[in-house]
């Protein structure tokens, strides 16, 4: 029978206003004492065996609780005369208890699946398993570290030496323990003073080089011992974020590349000086925390397989940034690394690591491993990135995607693969995710309602209004009704740099080539899709192969889409997508100075375009026949 000891002998000195009376395990969580959500949970993970520890207002908790007969539960309780600390308590009695019994602190709130918990200690054998977590103050906590296969491999209580980095594992206050193990030590301890988990027994049992494992999980647990936590508490019960948190329940998560994305792009980055973040980007992953969202960081190191960086020098730079994330407030719910690189025969490689594997972005194995830790519904996650293998994997993994404007900004030119959105930094991608995309999305469901499967679609407007964006809320749109959609940006038949003639919008653009991809279209032949390198200002080698079926809708987008005849003639849903002046203007600051241009150069550039392509675009007869979408700052 799966055996559980409650702790809830503590005082609850802190929360003394709000209990009044009652004894701390019996505040109020939203309509129901917290100890009665924890039995609940215990019996609905088949544990028939409750003990509760009380001393404090212990008479009260009996009284509550009974025999527990009310829930179909066994409940008996261990009196303290004095406190004799957390692990004291258990210590004492250990001869009454089963073999293997889990431990809970009396003023947690949690939603944890404990039957996984209790399976994964008994496959492993551990002497004792401890449920870990990231959180957003790591700096003032008591911090456990793990190795690579989870053992517990050494504890840091706060304060934390100033000279070294800490990983962001939280040890949560709940436990699976092996009697026997107790048992071999017990002659050691004095119980004469208090004995606590944390800061006496493990300690001591590690020291033993006991078997001690971490469990990290994302399910939700939260101490609830301050006014503060408990108001915490009560705003995540009834926003449903314990519920989401639930291993049973689908989560949202939002994968972040590391280089580029949320540290600054080096070259390659060996020692832990060498990371920094990207100014803001904390603020960004903060953000996600505090949705409920998972926040989880994919990375591909090939410096291990180079061997320029072993995995425990790795291990010290994800420490650092987890040390600078936690002091601005945000934590990342896991890390996933690919140590590998597949092309051998370079000079101190690491042969090990020269393999083909499957984790390596564009690879699978990464999210997978995600989807060990958590249940995720990846059609409904995000994948953010800088690099054209991030979209690619984002595309073979069915995640949607955002290209941010750091690092490499998309002009790596290794895979094809067209990004979801684009923003220029991962805070701004987040707020698109979180606060953007669920409005704009609903707006592109109404503006589509009419298209049909093989229909065409022509999006235009003026340079930096949304048109790739609505292109891809769009075919989003369409595939919640099972409607497969193409998109074809225009902008990759811009020209090299060097073969642009006068410089005008249609010397700009390679418009025979684009009339023939037109007729192939219109033939139903597959079509190759060439992609426009903005950083370099040519085109890229690559070009997207697309296999066109009859059923598919196509979406072309670009500046040039309502000034081309073959567009204006097309049997297609013109849309036109007219952005504030001031944010056009803005994003064409941002991007022109991303690609190195001076104020004054932007600005010429700008007056530039205003004579030629905007006056040209408004004078289009398609801007007024077509469906207009206006987006607002
Ligand atoms: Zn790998």
């Amino acid at each position: 029978m799966k055996q559980l000891i409650i702790l809830a002998g503590g005082k609850g000195s802190r929360l003394k206003e709000r209990l009044g009376k009652l004894p701390k395990p019996l505040i109020d969580i939203c309509g129901k004492p917290l100890l009665e959500h924890q039995i609940l949970l215990a019996k609905a993970h088949g544990f028939k065996d409750l003990i509760i520890t009380v001393c404090h207002e212990a008479e009260a908790i009996r009284e509550f609780c009974g025999d527990g007969s009310r829930w179909s539960v066994n409940i008996r309780y261990l009196e303290e005369k004095q406190p004799l600390g957390t692990a004291g308590a258990i210590l004492v009695n250990l001869a009454t208890f089963a073999d293997t019994f889990m431990v809970m602190y009396g003023d947690t709130l949690l939603n944890v699946d404990l039957s996984r918990f209790w399976d994964f200690h008994l496959r492993n054998k551990a002497e004792a398993s401890l449920f870990l977590h990231p959180n957003d103050h790591p700096h003032d906590s008591d911090l456990v570290e793990i190795d690579s296969n989870g053992r517990i491999v050494a504890f840091h209580p706060y304060p934390h030496a100033a000279d070294r980095y800490f990983p962001n594992l939280v040890n949560a206050a709940l436990y699976l323990v092996q009697k026997s193990s107790l048992e071999k030590s017990l002659a050691e301890h004095d119980f004469s003073k208090a004995i606590d988990f944390v800061k006496d027994l493990f300690p001591q049992m590690l020291k033993q080089n006991r078997f001690l494992l971490g469990y990290p999980s994302t399910e939700y647990i939260k101490d609830a011992g301050t006014p503060k936590r408990v108001d915490q508490v009560c705003a995540d019960f009834l926003s449903g974020k314990i519920q989401r948190r639930a291993l049973t329940t689908p989560n949202t998560a939002l994968f972040i590349d590391r280089d580029g994305t949320l540290t600054q792009e080096t070259d390659y980055v060996t020692t832990p000086d060498q990371l920094q973040l990207i100014p803001g980007s904390a603020d960004g992953i903060k953000r996600i925390n505090q949705s409920g969202h998972l926040a989880i960081l994919v990375t591909n190191q090939p410096v291990i397989a180079r061997g320029s960086c072993s995995e425990d020098q790795l291990k010290q730079i994800h420490n650092k940034l987890e040390t600078l994330l936690g002091q601005e407030g945000a934590f990342l719910d896991a890390i996933y690394y690919c140590p590998h690189h597949p092309d051998k025969g370079f000079a101190g490689e690491r042969i090990e690591y020269k393999i083909r594997c499957d984790c390596r972005k564009p690879g699978l194995g990464m999210l997978k491993q995600a989807q060990q830790l958590a249940t995720i519904d990846l059609k409904n996650s995000w994948l953010i990135g800088d690099s054209s293998v991030d979209m690619q994997t984002a595309k073979n993994a069915g995640l949607k995607s955002v290209l941010v404007r750091t690092g490499f900004s998309g002009c790596d030119d290794k895979y094809a693969a067209r990004p979801d959105f684009e923003c220029y930094n991962l805070t701004e991608a987040v707020t698109f995710i979180l606060d953007k995309f669920p409005a704009l999305f609903k707006q592109a469901q109404t503006q589509t309602a009419q298209i049909q499967a093989g229909d065409r679609i022509v999006i235009g407007g003026l340079a930096r209004s949304g048109k790739s964006t609505w292109a891809t809320l769009m075919k989003l749109a369409l595939a919640e009704r099972q409607i497969d959609a193409t998109i074809i940006s225009l902008d990759g038949w811009i020209k090299d740099i060097d073969q642009r003639g006068d410089g005008k919008l249609m010397s700009r653009h390679d418009t025979e080539a684009l009339k023939e991809v037109i007729q192939k279209l219109a033939a139903g032949t597959e079509i190759q899709i060439p992609s426009y390198n903005r950083l370099q200002r040519k085109r890229n080698k690559l070009l997207e192969q697309m296999p066109i079926k009859p059923e598919q809708v196509i979406i072309f987008e670009g500046v040039i889409a309502f000034l081309i005849e073959d567009f204006l003639t097309l049997k297609a849903h013109h849309f036109y997508i007219k952005s504030s002046d001031t944010l056009r203007i803005d994003n064409f600051h941002k991007e022109y100075s991303l690609r190195g241009l001076s104020e004054k150069e932007i600005h010429s550039l700008y007056q530039s375009r205003e004579e030629d392509e905007n006056q040209l675009i408004k004078a289009s007869p398609m801007v007024q026949n077509a469906i207009w979408i206006e987006e607002t700052e």
